[in-house]
């Protein structure tokens, strides 16, 4: 059978019902005042993303204290088919944590679920519940002289249920791969309300298909995953963390496969900036300063580790940058002298994000094609982009290292953003995804789905691979109460859709 011809899936937002007063009345007992409310105060900073962009309604806060009261909730949202949107951190770039404008589901929050549930420095396994937030789990693996090496921008806000359920990416994707890699077992709630109890410390396990590998990256879809079992590896004994100025990405493409090549895994990040990113950080950002004199038109942010007892790195670090340097394939780098000034450095790279809020609206890009097409990849397409829409300035930066751009178009200056975006942001979206797809790339490597590629994504994508993604969802969640709306394009007939919602 074609999946991708089979029968429509019904999963549409427009298939679930509004809870009535019984069904809210049942939850708030269930649930009690800490986990219940549905005072709009209380709710508003959950229902916008984390943008500020997109605005949505529920008709109840959820926030259960235990994996008992998750499945009371499901059970209760799927007698009366009503929506349930998981929500962790809300740091999500494509609003996926964001519930629909009709005010119908149930936002479901995991912020109370964040025990630490155990740490065992000899399995080199943390059993973290779904709303830790990741900087405690860093600092927990610390604490028993380990580490959790997954790191990105949103660490103090971005929860373990929502980094699996994007399966997020970050800083350190080079060396230790993404959310994906790191996740040994997952305990999750299904759509029918059952406990999957799949923690696991099992480095191997081969009994047939994952359901854990499907719930990693699924945005809430298929389930609302409570607990995880993650990886740790041993903690990092020194570190060098470097900045370097250069020419082209082509260059920085040059140096990390160099650096590579003489340090085996040091290299943990290598991240790009152009000039233009490093400027816009320097003024929208208190207490920031340029780390090199002059004006490079590309940045990279290079850390390298060493296990505790191992040369510090430091010094390679710096003699194969002076290397680099006599060589002409940089202009300049400076290598951070201590902690503080380590720190320094990463707040450039980490508040990018934060900058480009500060900027105003931009239309922004999560992009991925092989790492070697990359540094064309920036150069074609930034020109192919300013060329096509007048005034236009691309802003490209991030994970090189791993083919993964962020890749946004701005405004022209002095443009009215916001109007700007209402006029031209759909035509450059699908401009600049025809130019990824047209290198064999992705128009998400990191970020997700959600709701905000959700059109783009159906737009570009196989049919046998969304038929694939509709039939796991089907048979996963046949009554469509998992975060509708979100990665799944819907194709739902009209009839089917009459006929169903009756309630
Ligand atoms: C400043 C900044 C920098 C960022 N940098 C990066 C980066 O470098 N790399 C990267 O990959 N991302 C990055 N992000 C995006 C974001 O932090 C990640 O997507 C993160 O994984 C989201 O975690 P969260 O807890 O905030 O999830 P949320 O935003 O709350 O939710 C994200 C998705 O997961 C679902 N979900 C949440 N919890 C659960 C659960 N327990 N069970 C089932 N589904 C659930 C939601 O429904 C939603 O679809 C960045 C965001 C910001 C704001």
């Amino acid at each position: 059978m074609n999946w991708h011809r089979a029968k429509p899936s019904r999963y549409s937002t427009r298939m679930t019902c509004a809870p009535d007063a019984t069904i809210l009345a049942a939850l708030e007992r269930r649930l009690g005042p800490k986990g219940f409310t549905r005072d709009a105060q209380e709710m508003a900073p959950w229902l916008t993303d984390w943008r500020g962009s997109v605005h949505g309604q529920a008709a109840a806060l959820l926030s259960p204290a235990s994996v008992e009261e998750v499945q009371a909730i499901v059970c209760l949202a799927a007698d009366a088919r009503v929506a349930i949107v998981p929500q962790g951190g809300n740091s999500s770039m494509v609003a996926g944590a964001t519930p629909p404008v009709d005010g119908r589901a149930l936002l479901l929050s995991l912020r109370r679920m964040n025990a630490i549930r155990s740490l065992s420095p000899e399995d080199n396994v943390a059993v973290a519940e779904a709303g830790v937030i990741l900087s405690d789990l860093h600092d927990a693996a610390v604490g028993i002289g380990r580490r959790f090496p997954l790191s990105l921008g949103a660490k103090g806000t971005a929860r373990i249920g929502g980094l699996i359920s994007t399966n997020a990416g970050g800083t350190q994707v080079l060396r230790f791969g993404t959310m994906r890699s790191l996740v040994l077992g997952i305990e999750a709630v299904l759509p029918s309300g059952e406990r999957f109890d799949g923690l696991s410390a099992l480095r191997k396990d081969n009994r047939g298909y994952d359901l854990r590998q499907l719930l990693i990256g699924a945005e809430g879809t298929l389930g609302i995953v409570t607990a995880a079992s993650l990886r740790l590896v041993p903690a990092v004994g020194a570190r060098a963390v470097a900045w370097v100025g250069l020419r082209t990405p082509h260059d920085a493409l040059t140096l990390l496969r160099r650096l590579e090549a003489s340090t085996g895994e040091a290299i943990e990040s290598f991240e790009a900036m152009p000039a233009e990113a490093l400027e816009m950080v320097l003024r929208n950002i208190p207490a920031t300063r340029a780390p090199l004199t002059g004006r490079h038109d590309w940045n990279i942010l290079i850390e390298a580790t060493a296990p505790v007892g191992a040369p510090d790195p430091v010094e390679r670090l710096t003699a194969l940058l002076g290397d680099a340097a006599g060589d002409g394939l940089i202009e300049d780098a400076t290598v951070a002298a201590n902690e503080s000034q380590a720190e320094a450095l990463w707040k450039l790279r980490e508040t990018i994000a934060e900058a480009e809020r500060v900027d105003g609206p931009a239309a922004k890009h999560d992009v991925s094609v092989p790492v070697s097409v990359m540094p064309d990849f920036l150069v074609e397409a930034s020109r192919a982009v300013e060329r096509q829409f007048a005034q236009s300035r691309v802003l490209a930066f991030g994970h090189l290292g791993d083919g993964n751009i962020h890749f946004n178009v701005q405004p022209p200056v002095g443009a009215d953003g916001k109007a700007w975006l209402a006029r031209e942001g759909a035509a450059v979206n699908a401009f600049v995804h025809d130019l990824v797809v047209a290198r064999a790339g992705s128009l998400s490597a990191e970020h997700g789905i959600g709701q905000l590629r959700l059109a783009e994504f159906a737009r570009t994508a196989d049919p046998v691979r969304l038929g694939a993604l509709r039939a796991i969802k089907q048979a996963l969640d046949p009554l469509g109460i998992m975060n509708p709306g979100k990665l799944v394009p819907a194709n739902v007939d009209s009839s089917l859709e009459t006929a169903d919602v009756t309630r």
